[in-house]
């Protein structure tokens, strides 16, 4: 299976997308069409905008028994992250020891393979964090 090299052919830039609420202010992902906070007032005022992608881990936890689709990935760390921007979402980690993980860890947003359903050939693609890398180690 050459699939590690097929991720890092398409793996790109991503910006994920939440939703900033017109009547608080509150920063959703992913995009909602009706504020948690607010309920009914934020009808039609839910703007969708680009969120950081970087931030760092809030929690985490290792999966030992990944769910189907996710063979050849176990044991993996999935974990709370914080953007830069405050929203929160939960995302596998990937590209990190489970040994070497830690709260507060920078972390940024990258795009890989989630699952490809057998039948139809179709592989799915998402948004999965990873240990940030100083700036002066990029390429
Ligand atoms: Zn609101």
């Amino acid at each position: 299976m050459a699939i590690p090299r097929f991720w890092r052919e398409i793996q790109s830039r991503y910006n994920l997308v939440g939703t900033r609420c017109g009547n608080c202010g509150t920063l959703d992902f992913p995009p909602r069409d009706v504020c948690p906070k607010c309920g009914r007032k934020s009808v039609g005022k839910m703007e969708k905008v680009p969120l950081s992608d970087s931030g760092t881990v809030v929690s985490y936890t290792t999966i030992h028994h990944a769910p189907k689709g996710f063979d050849g990935t176990k044991p993996y760390l999935l974990a709370i992250v914080e953007l830069k921007d405050g929203a929160r979402l939960t995302s596998q980690i990937i590209d990190c020891d489970p040994a070497d993980i830690a709260i507060g860890m920078p972390v940024e947003a990258t795009f890989r393979k989630l699952g490809q359903d057998g039948a139809s050939g179709i592989i799915y693609y998402g948004y999965k964090f990873r240990p940030s890398l100083p700036a002066t180690e990029e390429t």
